[in-house]
């Protein structure tokens, strides 16, 4: 028998197989999913846009694991920068103190973030942040003499995260489980011109997307509205690009009735959109940001939510009250020096403009396959992309994530060597540091799935 813990029990590839199957649970995978993959799922090594599985099968990473690791896989000098640091402190009370590399990290984000944005509090993952960030609002209001104030909107189909409160932000939330959710929250048409709630085309859509919002505060009485709360460019929600007019008008709303704006930034953040972070693209400042994902490029969890001195100065005034959340793990060090180590690569290799040009690049590509009978719509900005399948491109019908269309679809991408997402909207997102080479297989690939699932499932598709 092996002696050491990492040789036991398992060391060959069926033995890992087996492991992970018997034992260890799959976020979202059904039972079907992870007992059929057979074991082909266990990731042992990547570098730059490849992985590889424990068989040595190599893969394209086409979303970034899940829009995270945008600096691209195996970088040392990442690793180095997190080992240096637990090497020297590993840990100490987030509820009273901070460290080095956080302290550095804060100051960084400060000068990174739009506007005057400058305060994080840090926690380890998008739902820690979003959950803090809504915390932080109704706080806030409270303390502000609001204390009737704790409604949120959100949007419908967006995502937020699945802890509690953030799975009630969340709009696909499976009431049947887990219902009833956090008391105060209600869902608002989002932004959509592909299939727009109120049958409008273009900018049309987005403005009454907006003004529903209004509509929503106003019913709903200014008074008990602490916070709005959306992604600036919608991500699992199939990524809807809204006109500049969308979020402008949402500023304009929040200040108007005393709400504030929060913009979850957990996927958008660190260049994912072309751009630093996607709400410079709209000229607003939220008053809360959140951030999580490629902060680290997934080399350690790590997220924050990130306030305007206004809502600090708060805690200011009335100095003895503290916002009354903990994280053990906010902040940890070790992530801290990953965040600043993949930021040093951002600024050395121009990250952000490199994935702006090659997001440039992908969208060409993606929208010669509109001449897919089954490609209703190409929609992104930078390597934020996606690609929305239809039965019928005259009805704009879904096939549904479930169909036999899709699943074998995803298989033959998986089967090809490509990873992504693959349910009614197929997404790119490729790290920033993908090359051109690399989209051409990784388009390629979907177009060459897509003629086999088109041909073999022809009876259910019409015009
Ligand atoms: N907000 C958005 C916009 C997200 O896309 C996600 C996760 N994909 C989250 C929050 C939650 O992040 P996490 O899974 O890290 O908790």
């Amino acid at each position: 028998m092996a002696s050491t813990v990492t040789e036991r029990p398992a060391v060959e590839p069926d033995q890992l197989a087996k492991a992970a199957r018997d034992h260890v649970w799959i976020h979202s995978a059904s039972w079907v999913d992870q007992a059929e993959q057979g074991g082909s799922r266990v990731f042992t090594k990547g570098e730059g846009t490849k992985l590889w599985d424990i068989y040595g099968k190599e893969y394209l990473d086409g979303i970034s694991g899940l829009w995270v690791v945008n600096a691209g896989h195996g970088r040392a000098p990442i690793a180095e920068a997190m080992a240096e640091q637990a090497k020297k402190l590993a840990y100490v009370s987030s509820a009273v103190y901070t460290t080095e590399p956080t302290a550095k990290l804060g100051a960084l984000l400060a000068d990174m973030t739009p506007g005057d944005l400058s305060r994080s509090y840090f926690c380890s993952g998008g739902s820690e942040a979003v959950e803090t960030a809504m915390k932080i609002a109704k706080q806030v209001q409270a303390m502000r003499g609001f204390p009737r104030r704790y409604k949120i909107i959100a949007r419908r189909k967006s995502y937020h995260g699945m802890t509690h409160g953030a799975m009630s932000l969340t709009a696909i939330r499976e009431e049947k489980y887990f219902g009833p959710f956090m008391y105060g929250v209600y869902h608002v048409p989002h932004p959509d011109q592909y299939r727009s709630d109120f049958e409008l085309e273009g900018e049309a859509a987005d403005i009454m997307a907006a003004k529903y919002v209004e509509q929503e505060i106003i019913n709903q009485g200014p008074e008990t509205v602490a916070a709005v709360i959306g992604e600036p460019i919608s991500s699992a929600a199939g990524v809807h690009v809204p006109s500049k007019t969308y979020w402008k008008m949402l500023r304009e709303i929040c200040d108007r009735h005393g709400v504030l704006l929060i913009a979850d930034e957990v996927i958008n953040g660190f260049g994912r959109t072309g751009t630093m972070f996607a709400i410079e693209q709209y000229d607003i400042v939220p008053d809360i940001m959140t951030v999580a994902k490629a902060l680290t490029s997934g080399y350690s969890p790590l997220a924050a939510a990130i306030v305007r001195p206004a809502l600090f100065d708060t805690f200011k005034e009335q100095d003895t009250v503290a916002l009354g959340h903990l994280l053990t793990f906010g902040g940890h060090p070790v992530s801290a020096a990953a965040a600043l180590a993949n930021l040093q690569i951002y600024e050395e290799e121009n990250l952000v403009a490199r994935g702006a040009e090659q997001g440039v690049y992908l969208k060409g590509l993606l929208e010669q396959l509109r001449s897919h009978p089954t490609i209703g719509d190409v929609r992104g900005v930078g390597l934020l992309q996606a690609i929305e399948i239809v039965k019928s491109k005259k009805n704009k019908t879904r096939f549904g994530k479930e169909s036999e269309f899709c699943k074998k679809l995803g298989a033959l991408m998986m089967e090809r060597g490509l990873i992504t997402r693959t349910w009614d909207v197929m997404h790119f997102a490729p790290p920033l540091t993908v090359t051109t080479e690399e989209i051409d297989r990784m388009v390629s690939i979907a177009d060459e799935c897509l003629t086999i699932c088109e041909k073999e499932f022809a009876s259910e598709i019409t015009e």
